[in-house]
């Protein structure tokens, strides 16, 4: 019956993310001693100021639909926010809020990418950006980084991929997976490419803005030049742990918002009202607020590395936000552990499922097949105990 389906799915990739989260839920539902360090989720529960508010749009009956775009006080909370953590200015009609970043993220590739569009991803990139691209038409251009460069791509890179289909450029700052952070000489650099090229659109991912550990988060809309063509993605799932409540924004320029609440309008509607309500409460609190969630995935960031760096064979570079390891494991790679042959670092992450019940991410899934990321929004027991069965299996 395959058959059937369009050429559209049958061309899509799994998320591959949740089909390992999915994966590990199936063996730990058997009875298996799962960890599961696949899923990009915080285990923080919401902080109860976010429940409240919550209770409360119940209370007070948020039940009909919400105008497409968001409501007008969120709207307002997000433009205040802004300005407050990213020295920037967007008026209501710039700002759309979505079932997620990733809706925002859709949204953006649906009504900007026409067939054949380039889109310049700095490889590793998140999971998604590829196939949202190519449901849109757009052809994904992957522009290979290495733990030399801190993962991060350099000007001449950018400057060399692009070419006169090149339609746009999306990055995470800091990055999921790699969790480096680009500090303002690095995307001032970028941006010193870009203003030769006027016609090519920036999507700064900045979701993981406060998950941070060196501070000093650099939006790049705010670089000379740069806010007209720069498309600012955010939401509340990482820095609020409230994932499962699907809210996420843009700042844009004003055609752009407008398209996008356009085909949003189309496919969802606006996004849940209870969840909306609840994000005023998040974004109006003070950055404090959050912040021992923040201290905690640094402690473990620390332990993870020191942990990991006891094994031979992991090359690892210094995350400075977001709360993953990517380490490069290809030394492994054509040996033969416990009966199993290593050929990439799928069958790695696989080897480390089977052999030691633990859940990673093959690093193919995000561009650059030398590496897996680990997820540490996990306990520091669970974390000790996973690395200490790696560790045992290599
Ligand atoms: N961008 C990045 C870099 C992410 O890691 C995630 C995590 N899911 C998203 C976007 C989407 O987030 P959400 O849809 O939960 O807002
Ligand atoms: N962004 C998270 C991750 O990378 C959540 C899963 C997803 O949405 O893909 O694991």
């Amino acid at each position: 019956m395959k058959n059937h389906l369009s050429n559209r799915i049958n061309s899509m990739a799994t998320s591959a993310t949740l089909a390992m989260a999915a994966k590990a839920r199936e063996l730990k539902s058997e009875g298996k001693d799962i960890i599961g360090l696949s899923l990009g989720e915080p285990d923080f529960n919401i902080p109860d100021f976010i429940k409240e508010a919550a209770k409360q749009a119940v209370d007070d009956n948020y039940s009909s639909y919400s105008p497409v775009d968001g409501y007008a006080d969120l709207k307002q909370a997000i433009a205040n926010k802004f300005k407050r953590d990213n020295g920037l200015t967007y008026g209501l009609n710039q700002i759309v809020v979505s079932t997620g970043a990733k809706q925002s993220l859709a949204n953006i590739a649906m009504v900007m990418l026409n067939q054949g569009d380039e889109v310049i991803l700095p490889a590793p990139y998140w999971v998604s950006y590829s196939d949202i691209v190519k449901l849109a038409e757009g052809v994904p251009v992957e522009v290979a980084t290495s733990i030399d460069t801190d993962f991060k791509m350099t000007p001449e890179q950018l400057e060399k991929a692009i070419t006169p289909k090149t339609k746009m450029i999306w990055f995470s700052s800091p990055c999921n997976p790699s969790g480096s952070v680009y500090n303002e000489e690095e995307l001032e650099g970028l941006a010193v490419v870009l203003r030769k090229h006027p016609n090519i659109f920036v999507v700064s991912d900045e979701i993981y803005e406060h998950i941070n550990f060196r501070g000093g988060h650099v939006s790049i809309a705010n670089i000379d030049g740069m806010y007209d063509r720069t498309i600012t993605v955010n939401g509340v799932s990482k820095a609020f742990a409230m994932t499962g409540w699907r809210i996420g924004y843009i700042g844009a320029p004003e055609w752009i918002a407008k398209a996008c609440t356009k085909f949003q309008g189309q496919i969802t509607s606006g996004a849940n009202a209870i969840a909306q309500r609840a994000t005023i409460a998040a974004l109006e609190a003070p950055v404090s607020s959050i912040k021992y969630m923040i201290d905690e995935f640094h402690k473990r960031r620390d332990l993870v590395l020191a942990l990991l760096g006891e094994i031979k064979g992991f090359n690892l570079n210094v995350p400075e936000g977001a709360f993953y390891v990517f380490p490069d494991i290809s030394g492994f790679f054509g040996k033969t552990l416990n009966g199993s042959l290593i050929n990439n670092a799928s069958d790695f992450s696989l080897y480390l499922l089977e052999h030691a019940n633990v859940a990673t991410v093959t690093g193919e899934a995000f561009g650059n097949p030398n590496c897996i990321r680990i997820s540490y929004a996990a306990s520091e027991k669970e974390l000790r105990e996973a690395i200490g069965r790696i560790k045992a299996v290599l």
